[in-house]
């Protein structure tokens, strides 16, 4: 069934030549039913949450009907997966149903995930299970809340279909928004087999339609290049100052646009553990928490790879070598921030070191101790007991209080100000594992989806005390510590 919808456009990715993607029809859910539909993202597109959930648009957004402009695209792309050229992977599970114009003036694309097989499946079965499908809908929301770039998620449909994993699971949609879901790895993927026209038509593409300042460059390509190792550099500094880790930082997870994309087996720290490895797959710990800004310049070592044919290489490099002081700046200024610094000062990276290197020893909890920490007072006679009782070796803890006490006189904010400052960039609340799982059980389990609400809404306004929701930002149950998450989505 075809049902005429003004609703989305042709994408301007279906403008470039027929070898970028495959028109694919997705395969309908039995049954759907919505689950949650984001009536903010919908007001930001110009379209209101009742009008995305009419039994139109619901069968629209699981797949089960058309667009009026015709087919979605599965889109290709390679990728290095755990360090190792992985071939053609492309878009196994996803299909860009169209474009939206933004009453800001934005287009942004629409893509479903999990509407089933597309030529790009291997030997996947297309679809998403509901379980990682609310991960990715909280967890992507909550990062756009924290201010970090990232991929949005409008609407999460079920069906009664069943999706076979380790075990039989409960079948889901999710539909993701975005600039651009463009890849690292349709790139590489480009390089590999030698279409190197084709490497220039899809740069022109990402300078014209989302970096046009890039054209005004002397060298138009070496600036977008530049603008990918800055937006990333941004980009890590930012996850780290969360405490977020991605899980699967393979080459065909990273954005052209430094936006967190495709949550898979990810997590938010809770004691902080420098090693923490989120994705129960990964055996090695090449995604590891402290890992992750030297994976993000690996691949950006494969990106430059592919923009041989347009850059000469010393260039590549200069920006290559550009991307640890855009790295260490960002973060620097994050962690600034999150200690309520307003000036610099040349020891500020060794005293944040050692606090992280403090809180690492004794797995104190990352969120719960910078959103604390707005509670010392460098003018007090003694630390606020929350704040010291975070801090398990007494000794240790007071030692760096002493530092940070010397350093936070240098500054001349009053104390208020400074308060008020750190509880902005400090979130309350972040999407903790057992958060999350809490709302997974009661939906697949007992088909409530009142406590993904509750989540969405608390993440909505992460550096804001809500008090109905105190529970979300105390320490983990003991239990969160056994929960694993694996690569099997
Ligand atoms: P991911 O690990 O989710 O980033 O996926 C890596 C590659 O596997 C991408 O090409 C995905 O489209 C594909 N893929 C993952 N899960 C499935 C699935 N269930 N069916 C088909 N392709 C999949
Ligand atoms: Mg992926």
């Amino acid at each position: 069934m075809t049902i005429p919808t003004p609703l989305l456009q042709v994408p301007r990715f279906a403008g470039l030549p027929a070898i970028f993607y495959r028109a694919t029809a997705p395969t309908a859910l039995y049954s759907p039913r919505l689950v949650m539909a984001n009536a903010a993202l919908a007001r930001e597109l110009g379209l209101d949450a009742a009008h995305l959930s009419t039994p139109d648009n619901l069968a629209l957004f699981c797949g089960n009907a058309l667009p009026g402009h015709g087919l979605p695209l599965a889109t290709r792309y390679g990728g290095h997966q755990f360090g190792v050229w992985a071939g053609q992977l492309g878009d196994g599970r996803a299909l860009l149903l169209g474009e939206r114009a933004c009453p800001n003036g934005q287009r942004v694309e629409v893509q479903l995930k999990g509407a089933g097989v597309t030529p790009f499946s291997r030997m996947g079965d297309g679809r998403a299970v509901l379980r990682s499908s609310i991960r990715e809908y909280l967890a992507s929301e909550a990062m756009h809340a924290l201010g970090i770039p990232t991929t949005r998620a409008l609407l999460l449909a079920t069906s009664d279909d069943a999706v076979y994993r380790e075990r039989p699971e409960t079948a889901a949609v999710l539909t993701r928004v975005a600039p651009s879901f463009i890849r690292f790895g349709h790139f590489e993927l480009l390089y590999h087999q030698g279409q190197h026209d084709e490497i220039r038509q899809l740069a022109d593409f990402v300078i014209d339609q989302y970096l046009p300042a890039c054209r005004d460059a002397a060298q138009p390509y070496q600036a977008l290049f530049a603008e990918v190792v800055a937006r990333t550099a941004s980009l890590l500094a930012q996850w780290q100052a969360v405490g977020f880790c991605h899980g699967v930082m393979n080459s065909d997870n990273m954005s052209i646009l430094g936006l967190t994309l495709d949550y898979g087996p990810f997590g938010f720290i809770d004691g902080l553990n420098l090693g923490h490895i989120c994705n129960h797959s990964d055996h090695s710990g090449r995604y590891a928490y402290q890992q992750q800004p030297q994976i993000a310049l690996w691949n950006l070592y494969c990106l430059a790879s592919s923009f041989l044919p347009l850059v000469a290489e010393p260039e590549l490099r200069s920006e290559l070598d550009r991307y640890d002081d855009l790295y260490q700046t960002a973060y620097l200024a994050c962690f600034r921030a999150k200690l309520g610094l307003a000036t610099e000062c040349q020891e500020d990276a060794a005293l944040i070191a050692s606090l992280l290197h403090t809180l690492h020893a004794y797995h104190t909890d990352f969120t719960l101790f910078f959103r604390t920490l707005a509670a010392f007072d460098p003018g007090a006679v003694s630390a606020p007991v929350a704040v010291l009782d975070l801090l398990v070796d007494r000794e240790a803890g007071l030692n760096w209080l002493a530092r940070y006490r010397a350093r936070l006189m240098q500054e001349t904010r009053p104390q208020a100000a400074r308060q008020l400052a750190m509880q902005a960039v400090n979130p309350a609340y972040v999407l903790r594992n057992h958060l999350a799982e809490q709302a997974i059980r009661l939906a697949c389990d007992a088909g409530d989806y009142r406590e993904i609400a509750r989540l969405a809404r608390c993440l909505a306004m992460p550096f804001s005390e809500q008090a109905e929701f105190a529970s979300y930002a105390a320490l983990p149950p003991e239990w969160a510590a056994a929960l694993a998450v694996s690569c099997s989505s």
